[in-house]
């Protein structure tokens, strides 16, 4: 028997909804609109839902928490115990390890996203998608032109390993990173 309870989708959906919330809750986004950064989660909770038709609740669910262990520090253990060891599988295949160097975790990324399962292609196509929505609409105040351009390419180049998991969220990754390349300029 799982000690977690198995619960009917759409309950599960939404008390991952709420404690992302809640742990999440002090933390903006980085941009100069900063917006509470539970937009950044339903926003790649969305976009996941829509690839996978709504047919794949764990995903959506790992979506809404795959920031909680590298944001709040929330143990992967704690999410098995509370949803899962699918769920908690899922989030812990899109987690940088911390311990490493800035440098070293961006390359890990790149190297990741090509060896990952499809489920996690999505997932990371969706947190990237999101996060070059926001470089387009409202870019951290602090980031010089080629520092953006930097991570535009850096996008890309994880996203260039998840080819063939989803088209139609490949194609909003290539929208939304051909919106953020007009508004960076040159
Ligand atoms: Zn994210």
């Amino acid at each position: 028997m799982p000690s977690y309870a198995v619960l009917p989708p759409l309950v599960a959906v939404l008390q991952a909804a709420h404690q992302a919330a809640e742990w999440h809750a002090p933390q903006r986004r980085k941009g100069e609109a900063a917006e509470p950064y539970i937009n950044h989660l339903l926003e790649v909770a969305s976009l996941v839902a829509e690839a996978t038709q709504g047919n794949d609740a764990n995903l959506i669910i790992a979506a809404l928490l795959h920031d909680a262990t590298e944001d709040c520090a929330i143990p992967n253990e704690d999410l098995v115990a509370r949803f899962g060891p699918d769920v908690a599988s899922l989030v812990a295949a899109v987690t940088d390890d911390k311990t490493l160097p800035k440098a070293e975790r961006k390359r890990l990324q790149i190297d990741h996203a090509a060896h990952a399962t499809p489920r996690t292609k999505i997932l990371k196509l969706a947190d990237k998608t999101s996060n070059l929505r926001a470089l387009a609409a409202s870019p951290p105040a602090g980031w010089a032109t080629a520092r953006k351009q930097e991570y535009l390419a850096w996008a890309r180049a994880v996203v260039a390993g998840t080819r063939g998991a989803s088209p139609w969220l490949e194609a909003q990754f290539d929208a939304a990173a051909g919106d953020a390349e007009r508004a960076i300029g040159s």
